[in-house]
Order: C-alpha cells, then sequence, then structure tokens
C-alpha cells in the first residue's frame, strides 16, 4: 500500500508544549493498518504527559504524539491483518493503549497490559517516540499507525465515536466495579469518589446487576453526583464538612440508605484524600471487598488499624491496569445504549486545541465542570444533538 500523503498529528516537544504538525503517512505492509481518528479521549495520564512526565522515560529530545484513547475506522489495512483481526476497510474500532510483546511471561499469562514492552521505551499509544518509525503512534492525529500486536476492539457504525472515546473509562469502571470485586446481581456497591472513573463504575456496576449503587462525593460534586443518578445510581450521598476525615460522616449516610446493610463492594476511586480509605472499610461487610483505586499522593492513611482488614475478614485490592475481557465489556456497554453514556462527555475540542482541551479536563478553566474530555480530528464527525462542544455545566466548580 503506498505511503503517499501526509496525517496531520499533535508533536509533544517539551512539557506543556503541543505543536500540530504534518508527518509522512508510511507505506502498510500486510500486518499492520491505518486508523483515521473520528475521536480521542484524554484522561488524568494524559494531563501528567502534557507536564512532561513521560520525558524521565524517554528522554527529554524526543518529541512523540500523544493520545491513548483512539477511536476511528479502519483507513488501509494489510491482508494478513484484515484476516486476524477481522476488519475490513472503513471498519470503526477502538484500539486499547498496550501494544503487547506477546513472549514475555505477562503476556503468555494473560496479563499482557502488564507487559514491559520489548524495547527500553514504554509499548502503549501515545507514549513512543516519534524518532520510533513510523511517528503516528498516537491518536491525536487524523490518521494513527497501528502496528501487528495492536489490540482493536470492533465498535458498530450506530455508535458515536465520541461516545466510543469514553471506552477507556468505561473499561475501568468495568474492571474495578466488576470484573476484579466479582460483583454480582444484587451485589451493594459503594463508589467512593464521583470522578470520571467514578461514575463509570455505575453503569458497570447496574449492568451486572448490582443494587443497590451508590455514589458519594463532595458538595462541588453535585453535577456529577446528578449524572451518576443518570447512568444509574440509586442513590448518592454528599460528604459534608467534616464528613472528609474519615470520622464516619459519610459511612453513616450510606449505611442509612441501605437500611444498616454494609456494603459487598466499595471502590474507592477518590483521588488525594486518604481517609476515605478508612470510609471504605466501615462501609464494607465483614468478607467484603475493598477496591483501592484512587491515588493519595503518597500520604499515608490516618489512624489506619490493621487490625480491622483481620477480623472483617476483608479482601483489600489495590488496581490500575485494565484487562482485555474490561475492555470487551466496556465496548458491549457503550454498544447496548441504555444509560446516557454521552452525558459522560462534557467537552470536545479540535485536534489544533489539544493543549486547551487537556487544560480544561486538568482543571484549569474556571467555569467549565469537565468530566470526560474528548479531542476530534474532525469537529463535523459528532452526531448533532448527542454532544454539545464546550458545553459549561450549570453548576460552577470550586476555584
Ligand atoms: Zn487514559
Ligand atoms: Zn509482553
Amino acid at each position: 500500500m503506498s505511503g503517499a500523503g501526509t496525517a496531520n498529528a499533535v508533536l509533544q516537544r517539551s512539557p506543556g508544549r503541543l505543536d500540530l504538525v504534518e508527518l509522512p503517512l508510511p507505506d502498510i505492509g500486510p500486518d499492520e493498518a491505518l486508523l483515521r481518528v473520528e475521536a480521542c479521549g484524554i484522561c488524568g495520564t494524559d494531563v501528567e504527559q502534557y507536564g512532561g512526565a513521560l520525558f524521565d522515560s524517554i528522554g527529554p529530545t524526543s518529541p512523540f504524539v500523544p493520545g491513548h484513547e483512539p477511536v476511528g475506522r479502519i483507513a488501509a489495512i494489510g491482508a494478513r491483518a484484515a484476516r486476524r483481526w477481522r476488519l475490513a476497510e472503513g471498519d470503526r474500532v477502538v484500539v486499547e493503549p498496550a501494544l503487547p510483546c506477546g513472549a514475555c511471561r505477562d503476556c503468555r499469562t494473560g496479563r499482557y497490559v502488564l507487559c514491559a514492552g520489548w524495547d527500553h521505551y514504554p509499548m502503549s499509544y501515545g507514549f513512543i517516540p516519534a524518532k520510533i518509525p513510523p511517528a503516528l503512534w498516537g491518536g491525536f492525529a487524523d490518521l494513527m499507525y497501528l502496528h501487528p500486536n495492536s489490540v482493536v476492539h470492533r465498535v458498530p457504525d450506530t455508535v458515536d465515536p465520541v461516545v466510543a472515546a469514553t471506552f477507556n473509562a468505561l473499561a475501568a469502571g468495568v474492571e474495578w466495579g466488576v470484573e476484579v470485586p466479582g460483583t454480582r446481581a444484587g451485589d451493594c456497591v459503594v463508589v467512593l469518589g464521583a470522578g470520571q472513573r467514578g461514575l463509570a463504575c455505575v453503569p458497570a456496576a447496574r449492568a451486572a446487576g448490582a443494587d443497590p449503587v451508590i455514589v458519594t462525593g463532595l458538595a462541588a460534586d453535585r453535577h456529577k453526583l446528578d449524572l451518576a443518578l443518570d447512568l444509574g445510581a440509586t442513590a448518592v450521598v454528599v460528604a459534608g464538612e467534616g464528613d472528609g476525615a474519615g470520622d464516619g460522616g459519610v459511612p453513616a449516610k450510606v449505611l442509612e440508605l441501605t437500611g444498616g446493610t454494609p456494603a459487598d463492594v466499595v471502590i474507592d476511586v477518590a483521588s488525594h484524600d486518604p481517609t476515605t480509605v478508612l470510609d471504605a472499610m466501615r462501609i464494607v461487610r465483614p468478607g467484603g471487598t475493598v477496591i483501592l483505586a484512587g491515588l493519595k499522593g503518597g500520604k499515608p492513611v490516618p489512624g489506619w488499624v490493621s487490625d480491622d482488614v483481620v477480623i472483617k475478614g476483608l479482601r483489600v485490592q489495590g488496581v490500575r491496569a485494565v484487562g482485555h475481557t474490561s475492555f470487551r465489556r466496556a465496548v458491549a456497554l457503550i454498544e447496548a445504549g441504555g444509560r446516557p453514556l454521552h452525558r459522560l462527555v462534557t467537552h470536545t475540542f479540535a485536534l489544533q486545541d489539544a493543549a486547551e482541551a487537556i487544560e480544561t479536563l486538568a482543571g484549569n478553566r474556571p467555569g467549565t465542570a469537565p468530566v470526560s474530555v474528548v479531542i476530534t480530528p474532525d469537529p463535523d464527525s459528532i452526531t448533532p444533538g448527542t454532544i454539545t462542544p464546550n458545553t459549561v455545566p450549570p453548576t460552577p466548580t470550586h476555584p
């Protein structure tokens, strides 16, 4: 296949600097493909990357094309790739971030998302230096290279690509809210924290049959708690002043809602506040599961007594990576519809506004209350009526 032509791609050259550039298209071999990117989700990792985190591992003079949550249509595909992936030109897919080697112990035992890669740089889309040909390793571009080791999932034409761009967040919701804790029909699930990942746990847990599903958040997150209800939460709890100190305020409110029955599963996705770990321990039933997903900025949990884990016979499980099954179920959730997942996407931005997209998600744009932010190389591809670009939700955030 001819490599004539160029792609428009965002290149990160240094911390906080994104440039829109033209990069040459590669020849596509029999095991490879080219993706016409329709939408690319962004998350906290993009914010860290934008701040320069990746240069620590790939070197300060290694520009790269960011974007690891891409959705698009197959623009070109080699004959063997078409057979292996059961795809044809024009098919819509989402691409998992990981680009596994296929040979290491983690890959061989099905944990390819933990694959350390086969070189000294991270093998994940959006993280590979542009000096590695063909440079188009990220979703912040209108065309992106698909390596033979890519993990792709077909998405039906009927799904809005901007909604499909929530697949990464939803996959985390499936992994943390269902797969890892083993959530079953009728389980009581409590989600501490109403951010993007916490909200994503809601439709996932509901799809698994969990009932009730209760989400907690701060008063400043009221609009996100309302969204949680729209996504299937059976109740929400607003943490009051002083409730964040692990003093039992939030657990008391949650247990009041359940009639005193403790939760089967508590998922702590609250970032930076270590005291929610204590809340989780109070809310969970003996023998239940506490999932720790929110990073606390290295802070210890004040007053944490490990005896409580022993006496209650708890499973306390940390999670970070997201596995293949969760990606597959997330795509199925998106495909099934039924919940207003499009409401997770509060902002869309064109390719040339990638920096603004990241600043918005990072909370650096007063007056915006972002949940999920999506980059769309072709803004005309947004289905009218589903997403309103750059919406400012009615409830203002705290400064
Ligand atoms: Zn991400
Ligand atoms: Zn591997």
